[in-house]
């Protein structure tokens, strides 16, 4: 399955959650990207390039690095794409990866909320965190991209009836609660457990 949703709606966290209860492996490019970028490999130095000033990481770059990660044991039973595709483009180079390896998408999970309410909670991180994407011009630039190219994406999906839409906005575990009930109405992989 994918997540996706506009920078500070809460994807990660709530990937993290969604991979603990359905026990597939989540994979996040922005975090793979921060780790290369983190400990200095050739593809960090490329990425960051990109990433201090909010653009995509090229299509090109991106999709080879997800590739490879696919191609890991750990994902051969499934798993929970969280920042991947954001790009027309890296939806075909996905259906591609899938196709060969005989997969299908189950679920694509898109994670709602405002520009306003984003713009206040990313502030609001990088007053706590210091990530180095996380200043408002760069803010509002990544939800520029998003409402340019990673929206389409999503209407990719809905065309293909897997899209299920939660809103992101309330506490964390309200949020958590909707997705699992929407990933269960969705594909029916997620059963919760009598009297929840
Ligand atoms: P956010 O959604 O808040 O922007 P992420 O942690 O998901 O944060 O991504 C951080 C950065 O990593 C992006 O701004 C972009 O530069 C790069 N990135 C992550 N995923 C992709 C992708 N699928 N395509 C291109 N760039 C990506």
């Amino acid at each position: 399955m994918l997540i996706i949703g506009p920078p500070g709606s809460g994807k990660g966290t709530q990937a993290e959650r969604i991979s603990e209860r359905l026990g597939v492996v989540a994979i996040s490019t922005g975090d793979i990207f921060r780790a290369n970028v983190k400990g200095g490999t050739p593809l960090g130095v490329e990425a960051r390039k990109y990433m201090d000033n909010g653009d995509f990481v090229p299509d090109s770059v991106t999709n080879e690095m997800v590739r490879n990660r696919l191609s890991q044991d750990d994902a051969r039973n499934g798993f929970l794409l969280d920042g991947y595709p954001r790009t027309i483009a890296q939806v075909d180079y996905l259906d591609g990866i899938l196709a060969a390896a005989d997969q299908e998408l189950g679920v694509v999970l898109q994670l709602t909320a405002d520009d306003e309410e984003l713009v206040s909670r990313l502030l609001g991180r990088a007053r706590e965190t210091g990530r180095s994407d996380d200043n408002e011009s760069v803010i509002r630039h990544r939800l520029d991209l998003y409402h340019q190219q990673t929206e389409a994406v999503v209407a990719r999906y809905a065309r293909r009836g897997i899209l299920a839409q939660v809103d992101g906005l309330g506490g964390i575990d309200e949020v958590t609660d909707r997705v699992l009930g929407s990933i269960s109405e969705q594909a029916g992989v997620y059963r919760p457990p009598a009297g929840l």
